[in-house]
């Protein structure tokens, strides 16, 4: 058992207590058999059942319709967005002749860049459609205003929630921007679940477990039918695009039913256990609104303060819900970080790359907990401003 902690960290994250009494439990002895969740096959009966509960979960929790597959990977974000670039291209090709189409990138913050860099990286042509580095990250300029995205791409990458900068989409492309027959393509590593989506509208969205959701090892996938069908590795060979490794190869993984080789069961375990507590609790509607509460107060307490607090993400509508970022006076961070912890309030410390301070407060954190920060927040102003 643990005392509920008041843990902010971006990643790993914090995971309800009550899932981890429960999955400690089935690591040791998992149902009727005589060993754990960890130590039975990846075929066996009761890690197929592990899988499809938790597909099914999934399905209920985000309304994935019928037009879409779910699936998992061992890996995570990073593995995501470079096995994507292989076989959406490689899709794209098996579409249009052996055509090679482009991939365009919205960079909104440093996950989204590097996703475009690994894009580059694997050869592919990679076409930069918005890159707010100028605008520091901390806004989003309307779609009329990015670089128009030509016929000839196979789809449009976004990072839906940048983890380190803190800023998330609002809305998404509709077809006066995005081309019929580009797929929107949407890395939710760190906001899943916190939201209702329209799946209908994505080509392929993925996750890595270990925010919102889970613990590291595992990622999910959904992705539009139509876009799971491959070239042959010789029609692939002839196009001049390179082979996915088979372990990230979609139809090979799908057709196993993420089982192709051994899928982290316990991470897997994990994810139905969290998804199960969700619907348990209401859904998607019900931890929305009480993740929008909590990513209100606390931006409400920090903009009393706007000599004292700054706020990277000029732009109101597209803060985070999962990631406040913020500042303070420099000198005042290391007194900020010890007396935030000596209060029990843990994890603030901000990306080394950005600096300052970061609240994550994803699905587990408790409105309780951040009414704790909030009230850190305005004492740490008051006696220091
Ligand atoms: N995408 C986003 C939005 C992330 O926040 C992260 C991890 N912080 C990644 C991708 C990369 O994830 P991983 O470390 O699991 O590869």
């Amino acid at each position: 058992d643990r005392e509920e902690p008041n843990y902010f960290g971006a990643g790993p994250a914090l995971l309800p207590t009550s899932v981890l009494q429960e999955a400690a439990y089935d690591l040791i002895k998992y149902e009727q058999s005589t060993v754990g969740i960890g130590e039975i096959s990846h075929r066996s009966k009761p890690a197929i059942k592990v899988i499809d509960d938790t597909k099914s979960n999934l399905i209920k929790l985000l309304d994935i319709p019928d037009t879409h597959e779910v699936f998992f990977m061992q890996g995570g974000g990073t593995t995501g967005f470079s096995s994507i670039v292989y076989n959406l291209i490689g899709n794209y090709a098996k579409r249009n002749n052996g055509k090679i189409g482009k991939a365009a990138y919205a960079i909104t913050g440093s996950w989204s860049k590097k996703s475009a860099q690994e894009a580059q990286r694997l050869g592919f042509n990679v076409d930069i459609v918005v890159d707010t580095k100028d605008l520091k990250y901390g806004d989003i300029p309307p779609y009329s205003q990015w670089k128009s995205i030509s016929k000839d791409t196979a789809y449009l990458y976004v990072c839906d929630n940048e983890t380190v900068h803190g800023i998330e989409y609002k809305d998404i492309p509709t077809s006066d921007y995005l081309p019929e027959g580009v797929e929107l393509v949407a890395d939710m590593s760190s906001n899943i679940l916190s939201k209702k989506v329209d799946v209908s509208k994505y080509g392929v969205i993925f996750a890595g477990a270990q925010k919102n959701i889970g613990i590291a090892g595992l990622t999910i996938y959904i992705i539009k039918k139509s876009l799971i069908e491959q070239p042959t590795d010789d029609e692939l060979k002839s196009y001049g695009i390179p082979l996915v490794p088979i372990a990230f190869h979609f139809p090979t993984v799908i057709a196993n039913n993420s089982a192709y080789n051994t899928i982290p069961i316990f991470a897997c375990h994990i994810l139905k256990l969290v998804t199960a507590k969700l619907l348990e609790n209401g859904g998607i509607k019900q931890i929305q609104a009480i993740d929008e509460e909590k990513s209100k107060i606390l931006y409400e307490a920090l903009s009393k303060y706007p000599t004292f607090y700054h706020l990277p993400v000029t732009n109101p509508k597209y803060r985070s819900n999962m990631n406040v970022v913020f500042t303070l006076p420099k000198e005042l961070e290391d007194k900020f970080i010890k007396e935030s912890t000596e209060k029990n309030l843990i994890g603030l410390k901000g990306h080394r790359s950005v600096g300052g301070m970061r609240a994550s407060i994803y699905n587990a954190v408790s409105l309780d907990s951040v009414k704790k920060l909030v009230e850190f927040v305005n004492e740490f102003a008051t006696n220091n401003a």
